[in-house]
């Protein structure tokens, strides 16, 4: 297909997806991984009915007068789980996160209380909602995290309060990114005439990172037929999905989509974007691929908006606790914006918040080469086909994270 939206774009491609592998790893090790499965609790948190305060497990009734004296009858110590029991009159000693005695029903902070021989006076509120009851957070067989998540500190954390030492996580699918046009040099080396350096592998290597993948970078390919085909072949003997920049558009030379059409396998070429048009999509040798534009605004963009869409499909992230690259908001814009015909216009904008509400301005000229704009900027505006914004009004955009 010639000319899909973007989200014609994204339902072409998720019907070739990704494979999903999985790995176990350690809760030591799993840090910014994705969860595979959902975790179901096999305790219950708290384990049993603990107080949340250093100071007396009481009968809150017999703590309504100030001045009232309980006889103290022991002390409940964590770690040293005791199924005591208090009577009408009487206190235990409590540390915070020991098991509360059976018949008692409140907390008296110790800051409250003055001790006389063995009886303990009560000088302020017995507090109920200093008990912290068993199962309260999760009780055991629940979920208490769905698969999909990104793991960060207290996702890890809760797994281990759950009773995990290893995790079932998704293995990283190795992404390789090639990049291709005779102008490319590898940065670090000097630049001839008409060069220019290799950024996009770069920033896309950068992307897969960060959304759980492996980015395999198989360097830059000259124009030929000849070159691109021995690069393909490698990637698609190593790889789980091949990502190329550059040689997509109409030019006699852009060879991605010559090859691809001749003799890949196009599922669809050109998304009605801006910028970021001309992407296509399809098979080598059975291996899905996704050839991104050389501009290098472009190949982020079309990453963002097609290929983490189907990376996020592939893997099932999890829409709210998975990793995203972006979030959609509405902002109210501090310029103009024009819009692109018959195309959503991505255009680069910086979102502020003033005051509680979400600002944008755009800042500079909004070429697809110059990167730096997406440096200086932190949002893409999601303007619909045909539609140019006035200053003031307010627009859907992504936030980029
Ligand atoms: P192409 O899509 O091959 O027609 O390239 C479009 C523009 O992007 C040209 O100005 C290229 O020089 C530039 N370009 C292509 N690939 C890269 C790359 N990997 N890094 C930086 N710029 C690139
Ligand atoms: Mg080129």
């Amino acid at each position: 297909m010639e000319g899909v939206t973007i989200e014609e774009a994204i339902q072409i491609s998720c019907k070739i997806p990704l494979k999903k592998k999985t790995e176990i790893v350690s809760l030591d090790d799993s840090i910014n991984r994705i969860l595979a499965y959902d975790i179901v609790s096999k305790v219950n948190d708290p384990r049993f009915d603990n107080s949340s305060m250093d100071g007396w497990a009481v009968k809150s009734e017999d703590c309504k007068n100030y001045g009232n004296k309980l006889k103290i009858i022991g002390t409940n110590k964590t770690g040293n789980y005791k199924s005591n029991t208090i009577n009408s009159g009487e206190a235990c000693r409590i540390m915070t996160g020991a098991s509360m005695p059976n018949g008692a029903d409140a907390i008296v902070i110790i800051e409250d209380t003055t001790i006389e021989e063995n009886m303990v006076i009560i000088n302020g509120p017995a507090r109920t909602e200093y008990v912290r009851k068993c199962g309260e957070n999760i009780s055991k067989g629940e979920i208490s995290l769905k698969a999909g998540t990104l793991l960060n500190s207290a996702e890890i954390s809760l797994c281990a309060t759950t009773g995990y030492s290893e995790l079932e996580v998704i293995r990283k699918p190795k992404i390789a990114i090639i990049s291709n046009g005779d102008e490319l040099v590898k940065p670090g080396h000097a630049l001839l005439n008409g060069q220019i350096y290799e950024s996009n592998s770069f920033g896309l290597a950068a992307l897969v990172k960060k959304i759980g993948c492996e980015p395999i970078r198989l360097g830059i390919v000259q124009d030929t037929i000849e070159g691109l085909r021995q690069a393909l072949n490698q990637a698609s003997r190593e790889c789980d999905a091949i990502l190329t920049s550059g040689g997509v558009s109409m030019g006699k030379w852009d060879l991605v989509r010559k090859i691809m059409e001749e003799e890949g396998e196009i599922k669809f070429w050109k998304i009605k974007m801006r910028p970021g048009g001309p992407p296509l999509f399809g098979k080598w040798k059975n291996i899905p691929l996704f050839g991104l534009p050389g501009n290098p605004v472009s190949s982020h963009v079309v990453f963002t908006m097609i290929v983490f869409p189907w990376v996020a499909y592939s893997l099932g992230f999890n829409e709210e606790k998975g990793p995203r690259l972006a979030d959609k908001v509405n902002v109210i814009l501090e310029n103009p914006l024009k819009g692109a015909p018959d195309k959503v216009c991505l255009r680069r904008i910086k979102i502020s918040n003033k005051n509680g509400t979400l600002m944008a301005t755009t800042n500079t000229h909004q070429g697809s080469g110059n990167i730096h704009s997406m440096v200086i900027h932190n949002g893409l505006s999601l303007l619909p086909p045909n539609k140019d914004a006035i200053l003031g009004e307010k627009i859907e955009a992504l936030w980029l994270r």
